[in-house]
């Protein structure tokens, strides 16, 4: 399961921070590092910090957006300090680790974490899923960002060893979904499709949008739909579109 879990790092300032993770990451057997716009990078500070995981740092992939280093994930999971404006589906990450372990076996899954100084911003986790909290001392909650990666890694790991050995043992229970989960792109797209028929039906205004889209987002993005679903419900805008413009 290690290959298709990517560590997104956004806009981190302190190079030490990325070699930090980028050994937490080895220890518990992940490789796949995404950096969006890091302040500094490549940096000897970031090799010294990894402890010679400097294979990870070698092939990390540098993006200039988060929307760029995600496209292509099935399932989008941002990391989070504290509570936000408007409440998300929010596990911890025991419960995350148990939700990629049985999810099928090529999903994609992007973990986002945020910036040294101020977090994720509300649009950035807007993007996502899921948020993960690790549940720490509410009075001082915000953990170095490289020890918030290696806690949510190593249950991803305790949950991987747990599910081979489970997979030995005793036939695996369910079905597997039958569609594959639509990515990011996709969905980003049907989002853009329903805005502009929110528009053109006069429901959204573009003026005052309120929190309608972040409301709207949340509700698809919890319900994680398919490429199957997310036909349907484009090809329902489309008829929208068709029948107000006739
Ligand atoms: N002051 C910032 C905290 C940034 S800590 C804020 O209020 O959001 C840097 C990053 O480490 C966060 O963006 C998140 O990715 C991760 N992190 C720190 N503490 C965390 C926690 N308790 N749960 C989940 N992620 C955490």
């Amino acid at each position: 399961m290690s290959q298709n879990i990517r560590i997104v790092l956004v806009n981190t300032t302190h190079p030490g921070n990325i070699g930090a993770v980028a050994r937490a990451m080895k220890n518990m057997n992940l490789s796949e590092l995404h950096l969006v716009a890091p302040k500094f990078f490549p940096h000897e500070e970031a090799i010294t910090r990894s402890s010679g995981a400097t294979d990870l740092l070698d092939n990390a992939v540098v993006h200039a957006s988060l929307s760029e280093a995600i496209s292509d994930c099935h399932l989008v999971v941002g990391t989070s300090a504290r509570g936000r404006h408007i409440p998300w589906p929010l596990v911890n990450p025991r419960e995350l680790a148990g939700i990629v372990s049985s999810a099928a076996a090529d999903t994609r899954v992007a973990i986002v974490f945020g910036r040294e100084d101020r977090g994720l911003t509300n649009d950035e986790l807007q993007l996502c899923h899921q948020h993960v909290h690790i549940p720490a001392n509410p009075d001082f909650c915000s953990l170095n960002v490289a020890a918030a990666v290696q806690v949510i890694s190593y249950e991803l790991r305790m949950a991987s060893l747990y599910a081979a050995g489970a997979r030995e043992d005793q036939p695996q229970w369910g079905t597997p979904w039958d569609i594959e989960l639509a990515e990011n792109a996709e969905l980003e797209r049907m989002f853009e499709h329903l805005e502009q028929t929110l528009v053109d039906i006069e429901f959204l205004d573009p003026e005052n949008p309120r929190q309608l889209m972040p409301r709207l987002r949340r509700l698809f993005l919890r319900a994680v739909p398919d490429k199957v679903e997310v036909n349907v419900l484009r090809g329902i805008l489309k008829a929208v579109q068709k029948r107000i413009s006739g």
